[in-house]
């Protein structure tokens, strides 16, 4: 699924305000966000996931506006269309990893809990190293493990578009690469669309383009770096 995004205006009242002129992001290629601290990584990622709402242009997905939907149109086709990786993980302690892996079929109706769905969840955290995990509660898991969760959660959908902030954060090397190509790989097969923010440049030539944010007195601007 295409992202494509014209003429971004948002702010967070007098706080803090994000511009992006310009970008586009092709169905199948994979796309990296980096930038310092406070620059507005998470805050575009949300805009691309129409959690936010840009405040002017445009922002959207598959030639759909985020903007020209309603809250239940938008709600309805992130758990459809988008797969999402947060920073915080955000896995629900009460849940085994197996539930966490299949809370879109819980949280939404719309998706069926059927055999394929719990199939595919048992499948992923097999490719993702965790299937002797399923039983266990996410206090009971490593970083690393936590992690691997978290992304075949955002995976099971089979999702167009992937959004993963800082995926591999607090994860050590060997760690940090396994997880991204979990990530890298699931959504290539599929064809799907990548879009990961990170602050570990040896991960920024598995990508096919680099949106560089930079901060100035007027706020967060966000560009493609041109190479
Ligand atoms: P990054 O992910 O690049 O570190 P963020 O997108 O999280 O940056 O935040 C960008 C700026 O917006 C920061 O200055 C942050 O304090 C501010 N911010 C984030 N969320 C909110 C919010 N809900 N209300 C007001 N300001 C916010
Ligand atoms: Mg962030």
């Amino acid at each position: 699924m295409d992202l494509d995004i014209a003429a971004l205006g948002f702010r967070f009242g007098d706080d803090f305000a994000l511009s992006v002129p310009g970008l586009r992001v092709p169905t199948g290629s994979a796309a990296v966000c980096i930038g310092p601290s406070g620059s507005g990584k998470s805050t575009l990622m949300q805009l691309c996931a129409g959690i936010l709402l840009a405040e002017s242009g445009l922002v959207s997905l598959g030639g759909v506006d985020w903007s020209a939907l309603s809250e239940r149109e938008r709600r309805l086709r992130r758990i459809t269309a988008v797969g999402l990786v947060f920073q915080e993980f955000e896995l629900l302690e009460h849940l085994s990893v197996l539930e966490n892996v299949l809370l879109p079929y819980h949280v939404q109706r719309d998706l069926p809990l059927d055999e394929q769905a719990r199939e595919r969840a048992v499948e992923l955290t097999r490719a993702a190293g965790i299937e002797g995990l399923l039983r266990r509660k996410p206090r009971n898991l490593s970083q690393g493990e936590r992690q691997r969760v978290a992304i075949c959660r955002a995976l099971v959908t089979q999702p167009a578009i992937v959004f993963a902030d800082e995926p591999t954060g607090n994860l050590d090397p060997r760690t940090t690469q396994a997880v991204f190509d979990l990530l890298r790989s699931e959504v290539r097969e599929r064809n799907a669309t990548l879009m990961m923010v990170t602050h570990d440049h040896s991960l920024v030539d598995a990508f096919d383009c680099v949106i560089e944010f930079e901060t100035n007195p007027n706020g967060s601007i966000a560009r493609e770096r041109t190479r």
